[in-house]
């Protein structure tokens, strides 16, 4: 059989990066970063001086992507043409070009197997906008992890002072609205929550309450 997989799926900053880290841990299980790929297929594309306006120019491009996950001292890093590039990825222009070409579906399709072959025993923690509804539809467990785009700005903001990248509110706000937007409405593989997913709106709730409901869940179907 199969591999199980748990699906976690959001908008940008809902905190679907801390629930993932802390269920991998705790079930011992293997992590999928998805939005993680579309960030490096961005970053190469800036690098390679690729159109990102163009889906045949990225076709090729995600279909050859050289990206490598490697655990370094319990974090995890994401290593583009032998470059670790686990900060660069996570600047917000990088986060608005990711979700410009992940609108278009042969980019996405282009990325499909190299996200599947994540799936391996024990089990799968799938982070991203499509692992319930595309990816992992077959997953056991799926989860939709929401919250207001106010606190998610200002949970990324706190986020991203932690790293030391200076940052305005209301910009990041306007930028977080504009990307949950496309993710939402583009045509294929659309942002939205699969028919069979628990909704867990973490707006006031702590990260330690989302991540018990979210295990006690798990743990009840699994
Ligand atoms: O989750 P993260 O913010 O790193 O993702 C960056 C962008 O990549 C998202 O805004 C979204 O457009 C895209 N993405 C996607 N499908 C996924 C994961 C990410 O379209 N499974």
């Amino acid at each position: 059989a199969a591999a199980p997989v748990i699906t976690v799926d959001g908008p940008s900053g809902a905190g679907k990066g801390t629930l993932c880290k802390a269920l991998a841990e705790s079930l011992q299980w293997h992590l999928l970063d998805s939005g993680a790929i579309y960030r490096v297929l961005a970053l190469a594309a800036l690098h390679h001086h690729v159109d990102i306006a163009s889906e045949e120019a990225l076709v090729p491009l995600a279909a050859h992507l050289d990206v490598r996950f490697q655990v370094s001292e319990g974090q995890l890093d994401v290593i583009l043409e032998g470059e670790n590039v686990s900060n660069e990825i996570r600047q917000e222009t990088v986060g608005n070009t990711a979700s410009r070409i992940a609108a278009f579906p042969r980019v996405r399709e282009a990325l499909l197997r190299r996200q599947r072959a994540f799936r391996a025993m024990p089990g799968l923690i799938a982070d991203g906008r499509d692992m319930g509804t595309v990816v992992f539809s077959d997953a056991p467990v799926k989860i939709f992890l929401d919250a207001s785009s106010e606190e998610r700005a200002h949970r990324r903001m706190r986020q991203l002072q932690e790293k030391g990248f200076s940052v305005n509110f209301e910009r990041l706000l306007s930028e977080i609205k504009e990307r949950d937007e496309r993710d939402r409405n583009r045509p294929v593989a659309p942002l939205i929550p699969a028919a069979d997913a628990l909704v867990l709106d973490s707006t006031t709730l702590t990260i330690e309450d989302v991540i018990a409901q979210a295990l006690a869940y798990s743990k009840r179907i699994l």
